[in-house]
């Protein structure tokens, strides 16, 4: 980006700017990641004010600031420009600069496989396109106006991760994004106490439609009844959806571990076999998403072939972590809710790797009110073939319970705050024939005990 105040103070309708040659190349709201020439903005919270850091962040190079019009002592020697609320005018910046942009703007939400789908559309259009991705978890009212707003001039193609926790906020983020591809990669059981219902979830995330371009395109998971039962529903956007079901744009058939990661057949739009060095039926349909937008931007399918290969995913999203002379890791500790956790057991069940199945499991948090319950219907997907079950965090009590009415407590373990129990049945148990799924919110920090053996 490279815009003069005056550009910017277009932008945000201020019709009086002081400084209006003064040049910005970028937009920060951190003075410790900050750049020489960037914008800063400031916000005020409750226990921060950020003006406080305002004058750190033109000693560090930034060109100018944003400044509350109430605030009171603006430094009277520095380029600032005046704004009545800075997460607005981060947003109206964002709406202006996209407008102006020649990217193809991709979004992405959906309960599961946010992120993961970015790191796979980006890694598989990234050798034909130069692309930029949302940074890690940035996908929220402020990280995607700094996503966009960070957009070198020359990239061709964007891809923004969307998330949310109530009504309107995929909306607001799509209105700024104006998407020309949007995906919706699934609908769990998160912010369930939020949204009320599985419907109120399939509607909040159905919302990114509202910003998508006249001439764009949905991309949904097919298997999902109530995304489904949406698209009929709407007259005016343009769908393909992927999935197992024959009724899918994209269908896959035939999943495969192997030695590097996943090999699937797919029939439909793209015909073939392919392969990615992710592992589980999630991350497979994660990428049949990232294969359609590929196609959708005029790859050819060996393009999308060679590209998949090479393809890697994020720490700690079902990442093989091998132990010498011992198990071999899963692990899946980014995060967990009741779907993801349900994908993850039924890969370990139904995988090859290894002989014996181990898993390691932490609370899943933030379900609401039927937290309860969804802690005890995992038993369901527990049987014979998983050989020991170690429980860590208060709501993991719940499923130990269940799990205790029909397994002998010696295939058990449960500790509620203390990772030892479970490091030392590990040690003493597992071999090079032990596969262990780890998984759990990210505040259960299950990465604790892998990396015990690393
Ligand atoms: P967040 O809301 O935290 O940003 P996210 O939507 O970005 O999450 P990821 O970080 O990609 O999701 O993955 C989170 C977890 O969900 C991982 O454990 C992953 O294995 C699992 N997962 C990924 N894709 C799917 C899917 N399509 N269906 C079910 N589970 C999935
Ligand atoms: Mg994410």
């Amino acid at each position: 980006m490279k815009k003069t105040l005056a550009q910017l103070a277009a932008w945000l309708k201020i019709r009086e700017q002081d400084n209006e040659d003064t040049v910005v190349t970028g937009i920060s709201i951190d003075t410790r990641t900050l750049k020489t020439g960037d914008l800063f903005v400031p916000f005020r919270g409750e226990a921060v004010n950020g003006h406080r850091f305002v004058e750190q962040a033109f000693e560090k190079g930034a060109a100018a600031s944003l400044w509350l019009k109430d605030e009171p002592n603006p430094p009277q020697d520095r380029p600032l420009i005046f704004v009545e609320d800075a997460e607005a005018a981060l947003q109206q910046m964002a709406i202006a600069y996209r407008s102006e942009h020649k990217a193809t703007f991709i979004g992405i939400t959906g309960s599961n496989g946010k992120t993961s789908t970015k790191d796979i559309l980006a890694g598989t259009l990234s050798p034909y396109f130069k692309v930029q991705k949302t940074i890690g978890n940035f996908n929220n009212q402020l990280g995607l106006p700094i996503t966009i707003l960070q957009l070198d001039e020359d990239t061709e193609v964007s891809v923004l991760e969307m998330g949310m926790s109530g009504f309107g906020e995929i909306e607001l983020l799509t209105r700024i994004a104006r998407p020309h591809l949007a995906i919706i990669t699934n609908i769990g059981e998160a912010h369930m106490q939020e949204l009320g219902s599985r419907e109120g979830i399939a509607q909040a995330k159905y919302e990114i439609t509202k910003g998508l371009l006249e001439e764009g395109f949905l991309f949904y998971d097919g298997d999902e009844p109530l995304l489904r039962q949406l698209v009929t529903e709407d007259p005016y956007t343009e769908t393909m959806s992927f999935g197992f079901g024959k009724e899918n744009t994209l269908m896959v058939s035939q999943i495969e571990t192997i030695e590097s990661g996943s090999r699937f057949t797919v029939k439909g739009l793209i015909e073939g076999t392919f392969d990615i060095s992710v592992l589980g039926e999630h991350q497979v349909k994660n990428t049949l998403s990232a294969m359609l937008v590929s196609k959708a931007l005029g790859l050819t399918d060996d393009q999308i072939r060679t590209s998949l290969k090479q393809v890697a995913l994020t720490d700690m999203r079902m990442q093989l972590v091998p132990v010498e002379n011992g198990p071999l890791f899963i692990n899946d500790a980014y995060n967990a809710a009741p779907t993801s956790m349900r994908a993850a057991i039924q890969f370990i069940k139904s995988t090859t790797m290894r002989s014996k199945k181990w898993l390691v499991l932490g609370d899943m948090l933030e379900l609401g009110m039927d937290e309860k319950a969804f802690h005890e219907q995992l038993a369901e997907e527990i049987d014979d073939s998983v050989e020991r079950v170690c429980l860590y965090g208060p709501r993991m009590k719940w499923l130990y319970e269940r799990l205790l009415l029909v397994f002998d407590a010696s295939r058990l373990v449960y500790t509620e705050t203390d990772y030892e129990p479970i490091i030392e049945a590990i040690r003493r148990d597992a071999d090079e024939e032990t596969l262990i799924l780890l998984k759990g919110s990210r505040g259960m920090k299950l990465e604790t005990i892998v990396n015990t053996f690393k």
